[in-house]
This record gives structure tokens, C-alpha cells and sequence, in this order.
């Protein structure tokens, strides 16, 4: 840590377009966190963030609840704040970027890339609607992805490969209003010239700090093709790019967000352009792991072109899971934290200590509620709070004020925490951190039972007395170093100890000036099991209305996604958030016979079989399936050759919904065993007829 500097934390913005959930927590918590360690050991930090309010998903949602975009930002933006008051997350500014000061610094950077020669005007195709009269930006307009096949958005394939889509590359284009055919219209639009930064970009990340996850990634990105970025859109709601009836990309404004929170949170304290035109702080990002690409690459090229400092580390969090399943909203496993966990009266420190301590902040994070009734049950309670309660309440009892004398061994003890958090704070491991102070809580539990002040109460009161008031220091010690981690309880049990944490520097923790007990209550109340099991009923609840749901509108996006199987490696433009086809992801919920019955499941014949222009990976196959030939079109053109499968008998669920690849319509789906992602054809025991039976 360089403590010469300021430091300018900041989180990825929120997006103003749903509720708060536990995904979010996973990077604004330790970020909340390191701020309030930093403050402790006295370092000087402006932390920021603020909603995302513009782009198309806002206005696509605006226009289906029947409001204006602003309104539905204002209904999030409020909750946002809201959530983060009570999880006391407490950023110094929390702005929104479509407030007047965030266009103007929009406008006045994207000038400078301009004047910089950095953006230039290119005529495109875009995809127009001809029955809305308009043309289609982003989510405005579905398709196929036309590098790996699947559904996709207009500009990411969200479903598939989780590339970054360029405006006028989605195959098949369909308004997403009113569902016609779209047609590509040529349009100006604007480039930001991401291929001109190459060489600064593989210079700046080689010096970049951070956490591994992110570095890695964006170094492998760097290597491979850069692509020049459209950074205009045909949309109202958003900055206005100078001088032409379009907004900018909302991927160009967001992390501008950065930078105008920042001038309102030095506003009356410092002047902003110290920390983005003179490189005089250390500017540190916290994100999640599915935005590193636009963090790494395209905001440090945006600044440099623009002439504005960088940043000097990015800090990525790992994704979440729920229930050991992928995090989905749409098939349940969310926790909701306005619904679920603020609504069910839960501490919030104990969410917190559940975040920071679970795994390596670059981990991905289990999140189960049995789990997490044994975390604070077995380890914040059982060790931390009895701890605390027992010193203090003895110390009450006895004593009441007690004179300053400390058992060395103690104060070393405390030494050594101090110096594991330091460290692991240096590494983003918020893990270590919360660790350390839980080491020393066990020293403590330890010192107390050993010193046995219950007895020497009776046979020497000054010894006892100096057992007491070393243990006290130890809960002191305690109170301030799981502060940042645990700032409600901590803040309201500092005053049984006769301080206030609050106030309270890292060098408190091992100053000895004697103590005044006040009546102490218990820090935390335990976790009762009929709680955790209305808390988990709730979930499977939810779980188990998404699944019904699914089952009753099996579309071409499910069978899209058994299909197309794409490796993590081509993943360029996005980590995928939910790789629902994951095969240890596979829900294995029971099924009735009749369920069973359903499925019309055949041995098929393959009759013809040939490559699908354009696609790497998909195979049109023809399949005698007893009463008919199928056109079936599979994802294994990587793993066989055509002419070697004519002839071959196969399983073929016949009885699937049809859905198109590429443009090719499949009706059927070839089953195959799934060898970390290699599909391994099946084929009967001896030879049968084509059209038999599967049962
Ligand atoms: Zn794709
Ligand atoms: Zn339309």
C-alpha cells in the first residue's frame, strides 16, 4: 500500500433495471470492506459508484411497464441506495449517470477522443424494423450468433458463446417489439479505434495490479484480435453523441460514472483532476468477473485516448453460486436481498462475515443457507460472540473498572493479527482477513479458559483482575479489527467496552489505558433451524416454480442450449454468467413414468450428413427415423468427420420442439454422452431397424 497516495475505490454501477441481489453483495461488500480496513490503518480513500441508467434493456423494460425511463431508474436507483444503507455498504457518493453532470463529463471526454483523432464515422448496416419504422439498437433486436450459433441479443450472445456483438453482425435479425423479420439498413455511425491501443494496452497490463482472474483474462484478450468499437446508438434515452441525433454507447458512459462521482464526492473537499488528470491517487476497481474485458481493455484505452490517469489495479470477485447450483434468477437460485434477506430480520454483519470469509475473494462463492447457519451458529457465534459476551460480561460483574495491566503474550498476539490483515489486504484476500481476526478470538476463548478468572476470583483478585483486563484488551482489539467486516455489531458493542469503534484507529487495538464495563448484551443472536428452514423452503419454493414454468414453455432457447456447446477458451467478449448446460449442473429431479412416457425416443438411421456453412461446430444430418427422414442439425463438427457417419444408427429424441441453427431448421435431437463438453455418440448393442423404439 502506498500511503503517500489517496486511493479511489470504486464498484461496478449497478444496473437500474431489477432488485439487489446476492450476485451484487459479492463485489460491494468486500470492496465496503477493504474501504473500511484502509480507513482504519489511516489511509486517506474516496469511495464511489452510482446506478447505470441508460442502454437499451432500461428502455426496452420502461416501455413494457409503461413508463418512462427515468421513472423505472428512479424506482432502482432508490432501492439500491436503500439496500446499501441497511448492509452498510456507505459509499461517499453514489451517483446516477443520467444526472446533468454525468452527460457533460460523457460529452466532454468523447470530445476529446474526437479531437484526438480517436473516433471515426463509418456508414453500417444496421438491423431496422420496417414494420416499427425504426432502426434496432442492441436489445432491440434478437438473432443468431454467428460465431457459435445460438440465440443472441443485439449486442452480446448471452445465451451461447458470450461474445461482445458489434452492431449489424447478428445473423437473422427479429424486432424484439413487435417480432418481424428485421432487414439491414446502412446508417454513419461512430468508431472508437480500440485497435490503435494494441501496444499501449499489452504495455499497461503487463503493470497493471489486481487479482489474477482479471489480469489473466484481459492479457489473453489483448493477444488476440482487437476490433474497433461502435460507439453510437439510434436510441433517445442516453448521452448525446456531439453534434448528431444519436446517444452514445452505454458502455462508454457507465465507467465515465468513475470519474463524475468522483467530482461530486471532492466537491468542497479536494479537487477531482488530482485524482483523474494528474495520476496523484491510486485509482482501484472492484468488479465482477463478467466485466473484466470492458474494465481492462476498452475503459484503460477510452482514458488513455482521452488523456486521463489510469487505473492502477482492477480487483475482481468470482462468481456465485446458490445452492451449489449456477446463480439464475430465472430458474430460482437467487437470493433476493430485499425480499429474502432483509425482509427475513437477519443481521446483516452475518451476510457480510458469509461473503468475505466463505472462499479467496477470486473463488467462485457457495451461497446455501445450511452453510450458512453453520458459519455463524459454529464459528462468528460460537467462537467471536461467546468471546466477546464472556470476557465482558465477567469483567462487568467483577470489576466494573479495571486498572491497565496486559499480559504481553496478548498484545503480541493482537501484533500478529495486525500484521496477517495488512498482508492479506495487499492481496485482495479479504478471506485471510477475516481469518486473522478469528484466530485471535480462538487466542482469547483460549487465554480465558486457561486463566480460569472464576476461580482466581476467589484466591487472588489482582491476578484475576490482570487475566480480565487482558482478555478485555483482546476483545478491544477484537471490536476494531472485525469492525470493517462486522460494523453494526461492532459499533453497538464498542460501548460496553467504554469506546467508540467508529472513531477508532488501527493503533487503539493495542493501546492499554485500563477500561469501564458497561452491562454488555450479546453481540449476536443465535440462528434458530426453524428460521433457516422457512428461509430455505422459500427457495425451493421458487426453485420449483421456475422448473414448472421451464417445463410448460420448453422453447428454442432450451434446445439451442443442449445443442450448441461452446468452450469457455473462445469466451472473448464475456465470462458467461450462466452456463446452464454445465454437465455437473444437470438438475436431477425425478421424473414420473408418464413423464418418461412423453418422450419420443427412436434409433434413427443417418441417411446424409454435411457441414453447415459458417459454423465450426454444427453438422446437418438427415435421419431415417422409421416413418420419415429428419433434418436434425447437431453440435459435433468438431469431433466427426461427416462421411464417417453415414449409416450410423443413433438415439434421436424425436418429439422436440423444432428450433433453427443458423438458419437451419432441426427437428430431433441426437443424444450423446457428454465427456467434459465431447460429445461421444451411442449406438445400439446390435443392429435394429430404423424407428425403433427407445424405452
Ligand atoms: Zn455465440
Ligand atoms: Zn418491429
Amino acid at each position: 500500500m502506498d500511503k503517500a497516495k489517496i486511493k479511489l475505490i470504486t464498484c461496478g454501477l449497478p444496473y437500474a433495471n431489477g432488485k439487489a441481489h446476492i450476485g451484487h453483495l459479492r463485489t460491494y461488500v468486500p470492496a465496503d470492506v477493504y474501504v473500511k480496513y484502509l480507513r482504519l490503518f489511516g489511509e486517506e480513500v474516496i469511495f464511489v459508484c452510482g446506478s447505470d441508467c441508460h442502454g437499451t434493456p432500461i428502455v426496452v423494460n420502461a416501455e413494457k411497464e409503461g413508463l418512462k425511463p427515468k421513472e423505472l431508474v428512479d424506482i432502482y436507483h432508490e432501492h439500491f441506495q436503500k439496500v446499501f444503507r441497511e448492509i452498510n455498504v456507505e459509499f461517499d457518493y453514489f451517483g446516477r449517470t443520467d444526472a446533468e453532470y454525468h452527460h457533460k463529463r460523457t460529452q466532454e471526454i468523447v470530445q476529446r477522443l474526437l479531437d484526438n483523432g480517436y473516433i471515426y464515422p463509418k456508414e453500417i448496416e444496421l438491423a431496422y424494423c420496417p414494420n416499427c419504422n425504426r432502426f434496432l439498437p442492441d436489445r432491440y433486436v434478437e438473432g443468431v450468433c454467428p460465431y457459435c450459433g445460438a440465440i443472441a441479443r443485439g449486442d452480446e450472445c448471452d445465451q451461447g458463446c458470450g461474445r461482445h456483438l458489434e452492431p449489424g453482425e447478428i445473423l437473422e435479425p427479429r424486432c424484439k417489439i413487435c417480432g418481424s423479420k428485421a432487414i439491414y439498413r446502412k446508417q454513419k455511425h461512430y468508431f472508437f479505434k480500440l485497435t490503435e491501443f494494441k501496444d499501449f494496452l499489452l504495455d499497461y497490463l503487463g503493470k497493471l495490479k489486481g487479482t489474477e482472474n482479471a489480469l489473466n483474462y484481459a492479457k489473453q484478450w489483448v493477444t488476440m484480435e482487437l476490433k474497433d468499437w461502435c460507439i453510437t446508438r439510434n436510441l433517445e434515452w442516453g448521452v448525446k453523441f456531439p453534434g448528431e441525433d444519436l446517444v452514445v454507447y452505454v458502455w462508454v458512459d457507465a465507467p465515465i460514472g468513475y470519474i463524475s462521482f468522483t467530482e461530486k464526492a471532492c466537491e468542497g473537499k479536494m479537487d477531482w483532476k488530482d485524482i483523474w488528470l494528474k495520476s496523484k491517487a491510486e485509482i482501484i476497481h472492484f468488479i465482477g468477473l463478467d466485466i473484466v474485458y470492458h474494465h481492462c481493455i476498452f475503459w484503460p484505452a477510452m482514458l488513455k485516448g482521452a488523456e486521463y490517469s489510469l487505473p492502477n489495479a482492477v480487483v475482481a470477485s468470482g462468481m456465485v453460486k446458490v445452492e451449489g447450483k449456477t446463480f439464475s434468477k430465472s430458474r430460482g437460485y437467487v437470493v433476493w436481498l430485499e425480499d429474502d434477506y432483509l425482509a427475513s430480520g437477519l443481521n446483516t454483519d452475518f451476510l457480510r462475515y458469509y461473503l468475505v470469509n466463505y472462499t479467496s475473494h477470486q473463488k467462485d462463492l457457495n451461497f446455501s443457507w445450511e452453510v450458512f447457519a453453520d458459519k455463524i451458529n459454529n464459528e462468528l457465534i460460537a467462537n467471536l460472540g461467546n468471546f466477546l459476551y464472556r470476557v465482558t460480561h465477567f469483567a462487568w460483574k467483577n470489576f466494573g473498572k479495571l486498572d491497565a495491566k496486559v499480559d504481553e503474550a496478548a498484545l503480541e498476539a493482537i501484533e500478529t493479527a495486525v500484521d496477517k490483515i495488512k498482508k492479506a489486504l495487499e492481496n485482495w484476500e479479504f478471506k485471510a482477513v477475516s481469518d486473522a481476526f478469528m484466530e485471535l478470538s480462538s487466542f482469547g476463548n483460549n487465554y480465558f479458559q486457561n486463566a480460569k478468572p472464576w476461580d482466581l476470583i476467589k484466591s487472588n483478585r489482582e491476578e484475576c483482575e490482570k487475566a480480565v483486563a487482558t482478555c478485555l484488551q483482546l476483545a478491544k482489539a477484537l471490536t476494531i479489527l472485525s469492525y470493517p467486516v462486522l460494523p453494526k455489531t461492532m459499533k453497538e458493542f464498542s460501548k460496553f467496552l467504554g469506546f467508540d469503534v467508529k472513531k477508532s484507529g488501527i493503533e487503539d487495538a493495542l493501546k492499554v489505558e485500563g477500561f469501564e464495563i458497561e452491562k454488555p448484551k450479546i453481540p449476536f443472536a443465535k440462528l434458530f433451524p426453524e428460521k433457516i428452514a422457512e428461509l430455505e423452503q422459500t427457495m425451493h419454493e421458487r426453485i420449483a416454480m421456475a422448473e414448472k414454468r421451464e417445463l410448460g414453455e420448453k422453447g428454442e432457447l432450451e434446445e439451442v442450449k443442449v445443442s450448441v456447446k461452446v468452450s469457455e477458451v473462445e469466451t472473448r467478449g464475456k465470462v458467461k454468467v450462466e452456463e446452464e448446460n454445465k454437465p455437473e449442473e444437470i438438475d436431477m429431479r425425478e421424473i414420473t413414468f408418464e413423464e418418461f412416457k412423453n418422450l419420443d425416443l427412436r434409433i434413427g438411421k443417418i441417411v446424409k450428413a454435411e457441414k453447415i456453412e459458417k459454423s465450426k461446430k454444427l453438422l446437418r444430418l438427415e435421419v431415417d427415423v422409421g416413418d420419415e427422414v429428419r433434418q436434425v442439425v447437431a453440435g459435433i463438427a468438431e469431433y466427426y468427420e461427416p462421411e464417417a457417419l453415414v449409416g450410423k444408427l443413433v438415439p434421436i429424441l424425436v418429439n422436440l420442439k423444432p428450433a433453427k441453427l443458423m438458419g437451419v431448421e432441426s427437428r430431433g435431437m441426437i443424444l450423446a454422452a457428454d465427456r467434459n463438453g465431447e460429445p461421444i455418440l451411442l449406438h445400439p448393442d446390435k443392429e435394429v431397424e430404423p424407428g425403433t423404439r427407445i424405452r
